[in-house]
């Protein structure tokens, strides 16, 4: 499906810092990308509901994650889902007596909106579990090939016992895995399954509920096989990082993993199947209290930003914190962002009217680095950037003109934080 529309990243001098990540599969602090083309997979949105800012603050996160790739010298190659039919999309529309296919559209476009108004780079595939549906198929075809599923009541399952290497990427114990399958959308308690973690691949036709004909009967696939075929379907059966909320390690993440390593393999000299590296950001709670949509203490972006919101003060308050930790969405917060911001551009702009030495505007990738310290100049990199950037006609502009900023008019961004205005500092990782 369409992804939406990318904002300009200028070229900077010389080359940023090679990102490292905490990896949740070892614990470790590790290099992020494993080759010139940094691969990434983000599990998406199911689209029921508008976007909110614990949303934004992960979509926020994987973006300084490929904006420091393509600092460090790298290409890029991101692929993102969007669970375009499940039961959560099926239930709200129930609920509402709205078509689930209308109501799936409307979300979608609005988290478009939303994403381009954050300055988020865009996917180079934002994948539709419903147009994916014959890669899904095809996928969980290969898994029944290699006899890991079984059949329920005309649903498919996955044994997890076809995958020696289950459950290693969270690291949890059994008890713990079956708690968080239950919590998060499993049937641990169903009976006739064979292990109360095995998951559903594809659901027979329930009444009432779209399907779609296939080797399995008509039906539609589980969430986890989505992501396991459209991953691997777009980026190979290995790639650099698979990310996503704190929320998803499992059974989400494990699930996909699983499935692809009975697929294409557990083991061999390039390691097992599916991502070389997890990547988790923490949630984001309201004044200290978990978002949910049962207490309604949900903040969207969308909101948000019809309130007046300047959209990179939202970006500056997510990027505040740092992105591993469960942390606060607050008034304040954003008050602190806002006037952070405004130092920043009123600096840029203060900056842009000091002429440079010739050509400092236009240096680009791969011209040296100004010295970072020593010198006399402290970080002298700061002094070209803010030369380049107040060469642009109209953005010593940034300051002050409110919501607009980052709303369209506004095409340049720092690489590292993706903030207009050129005010952040190389971020840390990890
Ligand atoms: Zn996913």
């Amino acid at each position: 499906m369409d992804s939406w529309r990318a904002a300009v990243v200028p070229a900077l001098p010389g080359q940023g810092t090679e990102p490292r990540i905490h990896d949740t599969a070892t614990g470790q602090l590790v290099p992020a990308a494993s080759g010139r083309t940094a691969t990434i997979y983000a599990c998406g949105i199911t689209p029921y509901d508008a976007t909110h800012i614990g949303h934004a603050a992960t979509f926020v996160s994987w973006d300084l994650l490929i904006r420091a790739w393509r600092d460090a010298g790298h290409d890029v190659r991101y692929v993102q889902n969007v669970t375009d039919v499940d039961d959560p999309l099926l239930e709200r529309a129930d609920r509402d007596g709205e078509d689930w296919r209308e109501l799936a559209a409307r979300e979608i476009a609005r988290y478009r909106s939303d994403m381009a108004a954050l300055r988020v780079l865009p996917p180079d595939a934002l994948v539709g579990a419903v147009e994916a549906l014959p890669v899904i198929e095809r996928f969980a075809g290969q898994l029944a090939d290699r006899g890991a599923l079984y059949e329920l009541e005309g649903d498919q399952y996955f044994a997890r016992s076809a995958d020696a290497a289950f459950g290693t990427m969270p690291r949890l114990d059994p008890d713990t895995m079956v708690e968080l399958f239950a919590e998060r959308g499993g049937d641990p308690g169903r009976p006739g399954k064979k292990d109360p973690l095995d998951p559903l691949v594809w659901l027979a036709a329930r009444p009432g509920e779209p399907h779609w004909p296939s080797q399995f009967g008509p039906g539609r696939p589980g969430w986890h096989v989505e992501c396991a075929a459209i991953a691997t379907d777009y980026l190979g059966a290995r790639f650099d990082v698979q990310a996503g909320g704190t929320d998803l390690i499992f059974p989400h993440h494990e699930m996909s993993a699983s499935h692809a390593r009975v697929v294409y393999g557990g083991s061999g000299p390039d390691g097992p199947a599916f991502a070389r590296r997890y990547l988790h950001a923490g949630m984001i709670r309201l004044d200290g209290e978990k978002m949910s949509k049962s207490l309604g203490n949900l903040v969207f972006v969308s909101a948000l930003l019809a309130q007046g919101a300047d959209p990179m003060a939202v970006r500056l308050a997510l990027l505040a914190g740092h992105y591993r930790a469960d942390r606060d969405w607050t008034a304040a917060g954003l008050a602190a962002a806002e006037s952070r911001l405004a130092r920043w551009r009123a600096a840029v702009a203060r900056a842009g009217a000091i002429p440079g030495p010739p050509g400092s505007a236009r240096v680009g990738r791969g011209t040296p680095r100004s010295p970072r310290s020593g010198g006399g100049r402290g970080r002298a990199g700061a002094g070209g950037r803010a030369r380049a950037a107040g060469e642009r006609p109209g953005h010593a502009g940034c300051a002050g003109r409110g919501r607009s900023v980052g709303g369209g008019n506004h095409r340049h961004s720092h690489p590292a934080s993706g903030l207009d205005g050129r005010g952040g500092a190389r971020p840390r990782h990890g």
